[in-house]
């Protein structure tokens, strides 16, 4: 889960990396009273949104008043930023910033490690620096179980080349940046830029964390209230509601299987047919996971079904503890369960225990959207072409 800037400015200041104080409006007025409780002297306005470039997209402006507060909310509030509407600002305290560095620490995935990435060219596109200036950007290792302490974050500073005078004090606020990484469990944590101010201070003036969903039920419950339920796909918090395993897509043809790898070879194999059906693609992944009975069934095709963009759906399943009878009699069920609501075509492939008996079952309900399919292959390819032939508005040949 990524984090909005007021989200991560909060967290920062909770574990003492200095921030500026940040208060967040939806409104013009509620920003006037924002710009008045910080005192009432110089502030930033801030659009909210989940990508970068606020800046440069006129997202970041500076206001000396709280009236000039409310007036630069006001043209703030409702832009569109590469795509992501402006529901809120966060109203910061004004820095006088004298330089502007960059600093972060992500997990690197690739090298099974930690990687720090510091410049003393911070404010800019970082993508931008590491391109055209790759030895401004200093890139260094940090071992998991040692982690940024004292020597570590000396080292990133000098690796940097951050002028002597302000190494210690850049030091001290890496390691309490490293303290929120891995005390809240992030995979990122990003500032930029970390700024020196006027007066000396080393200040964290924008902050990106994305924290790592996989220790959020457990570790941190806390981390629930982070999420933006308005803004997450319907669908998917649907699902989530379910506690089904479930992305959307951008495709026509709905999936349903069961263990993550059988349902990624899945979408590979109807990607695959696609292109012999009119370019169609996976609208989704969804992994029911070893329990396929006929609730979670029924409620893995309502998400499915809901989702506008479906043509058909593809079920491929293949029995292992919950054998493939259970798996049909879950279809069957869930047909029932969902009525006039199941109005797409489905295509069911079934293998491995109980094979037989499963298809007989759903051989015998005879449903008029259901096609059975003998291989994976063979199902991917109906399903493609069903969801082509809705798509553009014909009956599909009814044989597989
Ligand atoms: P981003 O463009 O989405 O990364 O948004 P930032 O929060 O990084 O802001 C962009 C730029 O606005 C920064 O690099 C600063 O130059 C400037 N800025 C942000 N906050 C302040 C502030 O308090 N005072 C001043 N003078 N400039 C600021
Ligand atoms: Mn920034």
């Amino acid at each position: 889960m990524d984090l909005f800037e007021y989200q991560a400015r909060d967290m920062f200041e909770k574990h003492g990396v200095p921030v500026l104080g940040g208060v967040v409006a939806t409104t013009p007025e509620e920003a006037r009273a924002a710009a008045e409780k910080l005192g009432g002297g110089t502030v930033v306005v801030k659009a909210q949104v989940k990508t970068g470039g606020r800046g440069k997209a006129g997202g970041v402006k500076l206001a000396h008043s709280p009236a000039e507060a409310a007036e630069k909310a006001g043209e703030i509030l409702g832009m569109d930023i590469k795509g992501h509407a402006v529901h809120r600002v966060m109203v910061a305290q004004g820095a006088r910033i004298a330089e502007e560095f960059y600093f972060s620490v992500l997990l690197d995935r690739a090298n099974r490690n930690y990687l720090a990435m510091c410049s003393v060219e911070g404010g800019m596109e970082i993508e931008q620096l590491a391109v055209e200036r790759p030895e401004a950007l200093a890139r260094v290792a940090v071992d998991p179980i040692v982690g940024i302490d004292a020597a570590k974050a000396a080292e990133i500073v000098e690796t940097a080349k951050f002028p002597a005078a302000l190494q210690a004090d850049v030091a001290a606020v890496i390691q309490q940046l490293w303290t929120v990484f891995t005390a809240e469990d992030a995979t990122l944590v990003e500032v930029n830029p970390l700024v020196r101010t006027e007066d000396g201070a080393i200040v964290a003036l924008d902050g990106k964390v994305t924290l790592d969903d996989n220790a959020s039920e457990v570790r941190h419950p806390d981390h629930e209230a982070l999420e933006d339920k308005a803004s997450s796909d319907p669908l998917e918090a649907k699902a989530k509601a379910h506690g089904l395993n479930y992305v959307k897509l951008d495709g026509e043809v709905g999936i349903i299987g069961n263990g993550a790898g059988l349902v990624m070879s899945t979408l590979d194999v109807v990607a695959y047919a696609g292109e012999e059906h009119g370019g169609v693609k996976p609208a989704n992944f969804l992994d029911i996971g070893g329990g396929a009975n006929a609730q979670v069934m029924a409620a893995g095709l309502d998400v499915i079904l809901n989702d506008p963009q479906v043509k058909s759906v593809f079920v491929n399943v293949f029995g292992g503890i919950t054998a493939c009878d259970e798996v049909a009699k879950g279809i069957v069920g869930a047909l029932e369960i969902l009525g006039d609501e199941a109005s797409k075509p489905l295509v069911v492939r079934l293998d491995g225990n109980n094979v037989e008996l499963g298809r007989t079952i759903l051989r015998e309900a005879n449903h008029p959207l259901v096609t059975l399919a003998e291989t994976m292959d063979g199902g991917a390819d109906k399903a493609a072409e069903l969801a082509h032939a809705a798509s553009v508005g014909v009956a599909a040949p009814a044989a597989v």
